[in-house]
């Protein structure tokens, strides 16, 4: 089921494909909501110790509801979600994740599932010039892997993550600015980024949490169309999702299912 504000759909519906971008989170939103996560790829791998895998697991019990629970006050969650980031890292070092098991994970990431309608609605992204920007908490290793084994590593493809970098073949820790899932803004977005970006000053930004709405940074609100997934705990969540989405897919919910909602994001093409 979708729920949206019709006033804001009819204002954007004829935002042209020259002046928009799209921003999107990939964990849970690109991927499907039963997909495995980039962060939890990994322990599916039959290379790494078992010992990495239970640690994991207790990490990721303790902290997804945290992640999850839209409640709590931006401050605690943002200490929290950065304590999880640091743990994991700390992690990966300390079992020596080498570049090698990465690099198998990548070749394999059938537990990973696009969202339905998302590859297609990647392909016509590309095919209609219009720039897609994936910014993500998760690990970009395994979200470029991911676009490639599916063919859609394309060059309007902009990923905004956290990289893992190697020191002699063991993973040593991650590329300079860390993201985490509450420090999502467009302060992170290269200048190399924003010259693609130039004379584009609307978005359509897709999410799963209400942290991603961040994304977008100080953007006018009327120049944002924010479209949210929410899969989970659906009461708990959903008035704090309508604060801060305009469309929201409740439930299981395709690109097909936000295309008859908003033309704009269909098989639109213009020339
Ligand atoms: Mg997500």
């Amino acid at each position: 089921m979708i729920i949206y504000d019709d006033e804001k759909i009819n204002k954007v519906a004829n935002w042209p494909d020259k002046e928009i971008y799209i921003l999107l989170d990939f964990d849970r939103t690109i991927t499907d909501t039963d997909s495995e996560t980039s962060w939890g790829i990994l322990s599916k791998s039959n290379l790494v110790p078992k010992e990495y895998k239970i640690a994991r697991e207790k990490l990721h019990n303790y902290y997804r509801p945290i992640e999850q629970d839209e409640s709590l006050d931006e401050k605690t969650k943002n200490k929290y979600m950065e304590e999880w980031f640091y743990k994991h890292i700390d992690m990966l070092i300390k079992y020596k994740i080498s570049k090698d098991i990465i690099d198998d994970t990548c070749q394999n990431l059938t537990l990973m599932k696009f969202r339905d309608g998302m590859k297609e609605f990647l392909i016509n992204m590309h095919q209609r010039k219009i720039p897609v920007v994936i910014m993500s908490a998760g690990i970009g290793n395994f979200i470029e892997a991911f676009l490639h084994n599916h063919h859609c590593l394309f060059d309007n493809i902009y990923i905004v993550s956290n990289f893992l970098e190697f020191k002699n073949g063991v993973a040593h820790g991650m590329s300079d600015k860390i993201i985490h899932s509450l420090n999502k803004s467009n302060e992170l977005l290269t200048d190399e980024i924003k010259k693609h970006l130039k004379g584009r000053d609307k978005i359509i930004l897709f999410g799963d949490t209400c942290a991603d709405t961040k994304m977008s940074g100080p953007t006018p609100r009327e120049k944002v169309l924010k479209i949210g997934f929410l899969a989970d705990k659906i009461e708990d969540n959903i008035m704090a999702y309508k604060d801060v989405y305009d469309v929201i897919g409740l439930g299981p919910t395709s690109m097909d299912d936000v295309a008859k909602v908003v033309k704009i994001v269909g098989f639109k093409n213009e020339s």
